[in-house]
């Protein structure tokens, strides 16, 4: 549906555009294929694809936030989180699951997430109406 590139296609996204606009259009829906490969680049944007987006995440942040990634992942596993199981393949899948999420269901995902919430929150500097 969407990759984010490497070597000559560094720092380039590909999307399937129906794919892109089913994301848009089904607003029920926690998927967004478009917010994920995004947020696959901006986690990139310090050379790692690593679910620790280092130009947005600050320094006291990043051990609270891979305590919480791998607590999460762990009930992913153990099939006891709503987040799509997806998100449970390794950190940069996770927080681009997650910022789906967090971008298409704020108030559902603030609900049954609020540290996850706060967390990408501060990373994002939303305003939610
Ligand atoms: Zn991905």
């Amino acid at each position: 549906m969407g990759q984010v590139g490497w070597g000559v296609m560094n720092r380039k996204m590909i999307l399937s555009k129906s794919a892109l606009h089913e994301g848009f259009e089904n607003e029920y829906s926690e998927s967004n294929v478009g917010i994920h490969e995004f947020v696959h680049l901006i986690d990139k944007s310090d050379g790692a694809v690593d679910g620790l987006p280092e130009v947005i995440l600050q320094k006291q942040y990043v051990i609270p936030w891979l305590k919480m990634i791998h607590q999460e992942i762990g009930k992913i596993k153990k099939n006891h989180s709503d987040i799509y199981p997806y998100g449970s393949f390794s950190e940069a899948e996770f927080f681009s699951v997650v910022a789906e999420y967090f971008f298409k269901q704020p108030k559902h995902f603030e609900k049954k997430h609020p540290e996850l919430f706060w967390m990408m929150d501060k990373m994002f500097h939303c305003q939610h109406q």
